[in-house]
């Protein structure tokens, strides 16, 4: 099937799965020279396409593809000194090239965040293969705030659903319960 539209070129041809065992690899930035370099020693988790206006998507795709990996087996290998924080609010401080606008790693410095010693990555940057595959659509209905027509919804959640992506308007079920139950730990609410 052909659609008129890009979910995002990693997945446009169904989706390709991680393999086990897999224990991690390199992303290289889009610059042809002196490329900056990040060395994950970890598979990814929680892959998922994004639709929110904050990911760095590849040119013409409507979603990113984003995933996690503990901050800690994470480290920029080459020119580090390329790499600017996109926006130093942001809950997500997202570390872009500031030649070629990738983002290298997104990564939250408030200890009581429910994610935080998580890093957010976009595996396709990597030239290794076996990370791990993406399982759903995250943030679906943001992508109208890029520029995508609400009429063009409809087609593309059931083009998400054929390619076995789920599509949600915030994050999937599992990882809303998640949050919900730190932030109830934190408050006091939730024992144990
Ligand atoms: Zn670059
Ligand atoms: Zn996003």
């Amino acid at each position: 099937m052909t659609s008129t539209f890009s979910i995002h070129p990693a997945v446009d041809n169904g989706i390709q799965p991680g393999v086990e065992g897999f224990a991690g690899g390199t992303l290289v930035c889009h610059c042809p020279q002196d490329p900056v370099k990040v060395q994950i020693d970890a598979q990814s988790a929680h892959n998922h396409a994004c639709g929110c206006t904050k990911c760095w998507k590849p040119k013409g795709a409507l979603f990113s593809l984003v995933a996690v990996v503990p901050r800690d087996k994470l480290k920029v290998t080459e020119h580090a000194e390329k790499l600017a924080v996109v926006d130093a609010g942001a809950t997500i401080q997202r570390h872009a090239c500031r030649q070629c606008g990738v983002h290298m790693f997104g990564r939250i410095e408030n200890s009581a965040h429910p994610f935080y010693g998580l890093d957010f990555v976009h595996t396709e940057l990597s030239p290794d293969r076996g990370w791990s595959a993406p399982q759903f659509a995250a943030f679906v209905s943001s992508i109208i705030e890029s520029g995508t027509s609400p009429a063009l919804m409809g087609e593309v959640r059931a083009r998400l659903k054929s390619l076995g992506l789920e599509p949600y308007d915030c994050l999937s079920p599992a990882l809303m319960d998640a949050i919900a139950t730190h932030v109830a730990k934190a408050a006091g609410t939730l024992k144990g």
